[in-house]
């Protein structure tokens, strides 16, 4: 059995045309994960052939806007397909809980007047809400999903996610600087994901708000280094900041290949790429 990830949102919280918000589908052989609730995440779930309803569980890597920001519209989705009263679990850091109860606030006319048409809609929704903390284990079937800080400071409290089914291993880093936590989450990883900048094209940006996201984001080098310290398999690289111009990706990648050898991977919405076992 092998491991398929979904880039379902390359962007960043810089608006694009092209590029939904920071999210990521894995798959494995009895799971569906979303990883990141970004701008968009409902219409890119659905190009990538699933609904809300198909998800095992959502997986937040940390509280940011441009990870939560469409969180509503996946716990909306789900309760008005869903035709069983099946708990959506929703897992992240300590925090996670607040940001649930005050989306559900945020909808709650919402919820009465569907309810009002539908008394056969569970109401509230149901919502199964695990915060977890780094050395944290879940199991969901065949499924384990272990638990490791990263470190995105100031904002505190980050997760990332090592994802292994059958011997096979997707690490979701979220956003995270280099640092040893990191390494031990993508150690031997067959898919490596992590959120990046180029911190050389952010400078020619005449934001000094914007500059500062180069103190807290591995760069494309700093990823390809986590992913060659770490032995990994294939670096997926999202999050892209700023969006590659057109005809650029071929300089992500080479900037990546200078330090690490293995496959990079980098697209638009709703690349995907599958790993297996090791031979
Ligand atoms: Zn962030
Ligand atoms: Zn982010």
């Amino acid at each position: 059995m092998s491991i398929e990830v979904t880039l379902l949102g390359t962007g960043s919280p810089l608006p694009s045309p092209d590029r939904a918000g920071p999210s990521t589908l894995v798959r494995t052989g009895d799971a569906t994960l979303l990883v990141d609730c970004g701008r968009g995440v409902v219409m890119r779930l659905a190009g990538a052939g699933v609904l809300p309803i198909g998800l095992s569980a959502v997986l937040l890597t940390h509280l940011h806007s441009d990870h939560i920001t469409d969180l509503n519209d996946v716990i909306t989705t789900q309760w008005v397909m869903s035709t069983a009263p099946t708990p959506l679990p929703v897992i992240g850091p300590p925090g996670t809980g607040e940001v649930v109860d005050a989306v559900l606030a945020m909808l709650s006319r919402d919820l009465g007047y569907r309810h009002a048409h539908h008394d056969d809609l569970q109401y509230p929704p149901s919502l199964e809400v695990t915060e977890v903390r780094p050395g944290d284990e879940l199991t969901l079937a065949a499924t384990t999903i272990s638990v490791h800080r990263t470190d995105h400071r100031p904002v505190e409290p980050t997760v990332g996610y090592r994802i292994e089914h059958d011997e096979t291993v997707a690490a979701l880093a979220g956003d995270s600087v280099p640092c040893p936590e990191l390494d031990v989450l993508c150690a031997g990883a067959d898919l490596y994901v992590q959120t990046v900048i180029r911190d050389d094209l952010v400078a020619l940006i005449p934001s000094e708000r914007l500059h500062d996201i180069c103190d807290y984001h591995s760069t494309v080098e700093q990823a390809a280094q986590t992913a060659a310290r770490a032995r990994v398999r294939t670096l997926v690289l999202t999050h892209y900041v700023p969006a590659p111009a057109p005809g650029t990706e071929d300089e992500w990648r080479a900037l990546a290949a200078a330090h690490f050898d293995g496959e990079v991977v980098i697209g638009p919405d709703l690349t995907s790429v599958m790993a297996g076992p090791r031979p």
